[in-house]
């Protein structure tokens, strides 16, 4: 498919494998969609759009190029296929993602390995993706890419077109941020992900540990379900994959047949034996080799449950050629083995072990025959199986036994639930789940089915595909505060009418250039003049709006006639004032002393760092410390006081090379908009500028005619920027000398 005219609103979906099966038939190549799951709910969606689905076709080649015969046949069903050589799939997707990334997702650090030339083809491969996407999309495309094998492709895609709506979906789970951080390339995997504009996760537990890892290993600013980056908001939000729970209902008349041949079949096996089910990917992942051990020990502990209990174990042969696979096998074929041999007799088999996939009617079967659903994951991001086995029970009859560490467990409260790891607990449940009378059954499996009942991998998808559009934002970069925008400042200044200039000035950083020593940052006389300049012009009513204590601003800028806003806005001395008020009601500071001492304890370890006890805030500041050491620690202590103060009414604000706590909703921003409600009007001019985090809530409070003026060149809530704080002063000299003018002209 080639994309000569760029329709606008399409679709493209993007995984690592195209829903497909593609075989050499005699009349050419035959490509297969695959039926069920993902592929059956989302192809509709990309097709409705116009738009198509990108991924690797599942034929690795020599040369990683597509043949253009299966090129064309991919073509005809809206399906673009990225080619993989023979070793790029090892390296990528083998290597990198199956034995790199998966086990470390799945807590199983101890089998991560890593290799810088894997990552590399890693990187590699989601460029090839990258480009493959950006060959397709047209202005106003939404791009919906799937799981971890594609983590760098948002930001790839970002970077070239910052118009996409961009989502991504995790299918795993996104480990804890301690664990996270083991991965060598922690950031790069985070910045990659991070340039979607929405990230989508099956449990609310990933997304707050995503959460973690995004303000750990860069030090983002995050909040409940959002992440800060490049002035961007990304969107972040647990929606569990669905299943089509209709096809586990009732079937097509010769489904139904086969089905009911098979389940036959297994009761005649069972023979009035209660049967627990266990379905997986025979992978290291699903707790196989310890489910088998609960069953050994269930009979172990009572070896005539024999005669009343069997055990289905089908385990899906899956990625057989992998060390680690092979070795579990081995296990598995032992341990079944060994139960069959200590408490089988002829004729009766306690374990029936299939190590093969089974068909769809078969399965089907299995649920239906099953008494117990036995899903014991040790780590699953979602786990299918469950959501099927209730699907699956018309009567509303059957347990559910399962595992906590799976993301399904968040959904299905109502199952019996079990450590995993835990053999004893494994086996104590099992025998409440086999002696569960048909009423406790059905209390319990009722509300899951009804909650299943209904729900399609469709409307998932339309839920995250609405989720992308809404959180999609650009990144918009504050514009040069030069020749037109100055003239235009100018303009309305002299063209305010009866209005009034309100000016609110930043100290550190906007009007005065940082210093070594926070101390030493008094105002030189050139600020002086020009602060007194402006306060004089009955036209601008200005504000130094400071983090720093009133005592000191007071003494620093008290004099030249300026409105005053100390601590964040804690405190405010209007120009016809003499004393300082608090702005805000205070809440209690009880949080202080247990702010205090976990900041003493970082001061300990961070040579330079030191503590400022103000009114209401308390302030680490670590601009003295070595820059490494310092901000790697106020990383850490920003993440730690996050977690610590929660629900205690207190905000933890970064500003530059300083972290401070005080109560939550005193900052700059509302500062602002409480003296402007309290005395403006609609002719005001509004100008706000700053350099820093917590000038961002003044740019916010903004209206949008009003100037915000960032000082540095960031992304920011701001519309303009200057370079510098010279810059600044420039400019604020200009608007004095402009001002006079005005006033010139009006007395004329
Ligand atoms: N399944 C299958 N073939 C089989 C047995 C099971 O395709 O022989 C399907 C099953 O219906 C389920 C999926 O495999 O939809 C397993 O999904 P799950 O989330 O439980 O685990 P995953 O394998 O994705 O880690």
């Amino acid at each position: 498919m080639t994309n000569t005219t760029p329709q606008s609103g399409r679709l493209w979906l993007v995984s690592n494998r195209l829903p497909v099966t593609i075989s050499e038939t005699e009349d050419g190549i035959d490509v297969k969609l695959s039926s069920g799951g993902l592929a059956t709910g989302l192809v509709g969606l990309h097709k409705e759009s116009g738009g198509g689905w990108i991924g690797w076709p599942g034929l690795a080649t020599d040369s990683g190029e597509l043949d253009q015969e299966i090129v064309d046949a991919l073509a005809a069903r809206d399906l673009i296929g990225v080619g993989l050589s023979v070793e790029e799939h090892r390296k990528y997707y083998q290597n990198l993602s199956n034995q790199t990334i998966w086990p470390l997702f799945h807590y199983f650090n101890e089998r991560m390995h890593f290799s810088d030339e894997d990552w590399e083809c890693y990187v590699q491969i989601n460029r090839r993706f990258a480009d493959a996407v950006l060959a397709q999309v047209g202005e106003g495309d939404t791009v919906f890419v799937q799981d971890f094998h594609l983590m760098l492709l948002p930001q790839m895609l970002r970077e070239a077109r910052p118009d996409l709506r961009i989502g991504f979906f995790l299918h795993i789970p996104f480990p804890s941020s301690e664990l996270y951080r083991i991965f060598p390339k922690r950031e790069e995997l985070l910045r990659g992900v991070l340039g979607a504009d929405l990230l989508a996760f099956h449990t609310v537990g990933y997304v707050r540990h995503f959460r973690s890892a995004a303000c750990n290993a860069l030090g983002l600013e995050t909040r409940t379900s959002e992440v800060h980056v490049d002035g961007r908001k990304v969107q972040l939000m647990a929606q569990p994959l669905a299943i089509d729970a209709d096809t586990w209902g009732v079937g097509s008349e010769e489904d139904e047949a086969e089905i009911a041949e098979y389940m036959e079949y297994l009761k005649h096996m069972a023979a009035g034996r209660k049967i627990v089910l266990g379905v997986e990917r025979m992978d290291y992942t699903k707790g196989i080799p310890e489910r088998l051990r609960a069953f050994k020990e269930l009979l172990a502990e009572d070896p005539s449950r024999v005669d009343r209990v069997m055990m289905i174990q089908v385990a899906v042969p899956s990625r057989a050629e992998v060390h680690d696979y092979m070795k579990l096998k081995d296990e598995v074929d032992r341990l079944a083995g060994s139960i069959n041999a200590e408490f089988g007799r002829p004729g009766l088999q306690p374990l029936h072990y299939m190590y093969q996939s089974v068909s769809p009617q078969r399965l089907r079967a299995l649920y239906r025959a099953a008494d117990i659903g036995l899903v014991t994951p040790l780590r699953d991001g979602l786990n299918l199986v469950a959501k099927e086995f209730i699907a699956s029970r018309h009567q509303d009859d059957g347990v559910l036994v399962l595992g906590e560490s799976t993301g399904a467990s968040w959904e299905l409260g109502e199952a019996v639930r079990v450590n995993p790891f835990d053999t004893h607990d494994i086996v104590r449940n099992l025998v409440y789940a086999l002696n569960m009378p048909l009423e406790e059954q059905q209390r319990r499996m009722t509300p899951m089915r009804a909650r299943i009942q209904g729900s399609s991998v469709e409307k998932w998808a339309r839920a995250c595909l609405d989720a992308i559009k809404a959180s999609h934002s650009t990144d918009v970069r504050p514009a040069p505060m030069l020749g037109k925008a100055v003239d235009h400042l100018m303009d309305q200044l002299v063209n305010c009418g009866d209005g009034q200039c309100h000016l609110f000035l930043d100290y550190d950083g906007t009007l005065r250039e940082f210093t070594g020593k926070p101390l030493d940052a008094t105002p030189t006389p050139e600020i002086l003049e020009l602060l007194a300049n402006l306060s004089a012009h009955p036209k601008i009513s200005p504000w130094v709006v400071s983090g720093r204590p009133a005592d000191l601003l007071h003494e620093w800028v008290g004099k030249t006639g300026v409105g005053l806003v100390a601590e964040h806005g804690a405190f405010v001395r209007p120009a016809a004032e003499t004393n300082f008020r608090p702005l805000f009601d205070f809440v209690s500071d009880d949080w202080r002393d247990e702010v205090r001492e976990i900041f003493e304890h970082f001061t300990a370890s961070v040579p330079g760092a030191r503590i400022e006890e103000k009114d209401v805030g308390i302030a680490w500041h670590y601009r003295q410390a070595d820059p490494i050491l310092g901000a790697w620690q106020a990383k850490e202590l920003f993440q730690h006081l996050i977690e610590v103060l929660q629900d205690q009414g207190v905000q933890v604000m970064r500003g530059n090379k300083v972290l401070e706590v005080r109560p939550a909703g005193i900052n700059k921003g509302n500062a602002l908009r409480k003296i402007l409600r309290d005395g403006s009007n609609n002719n005001d001019l509004v100008i706000a500028a700053g350099d820093d985090h917590t000038d961002e809530s003044m740019f916010q409070a903004l209206e949008s005619h009003a100037y915000g003026i960032l000082v540095g060149n960031r992304p920011s809530a701001a519309a303009f920027r200057v370079d510098s704080p010279a810059a600044m002063r420039e400019l604020l000299t200009a608007l004095g000398a402009s001002s006079c003018t005005a006033k010139n002209t009006d007395n004329q």
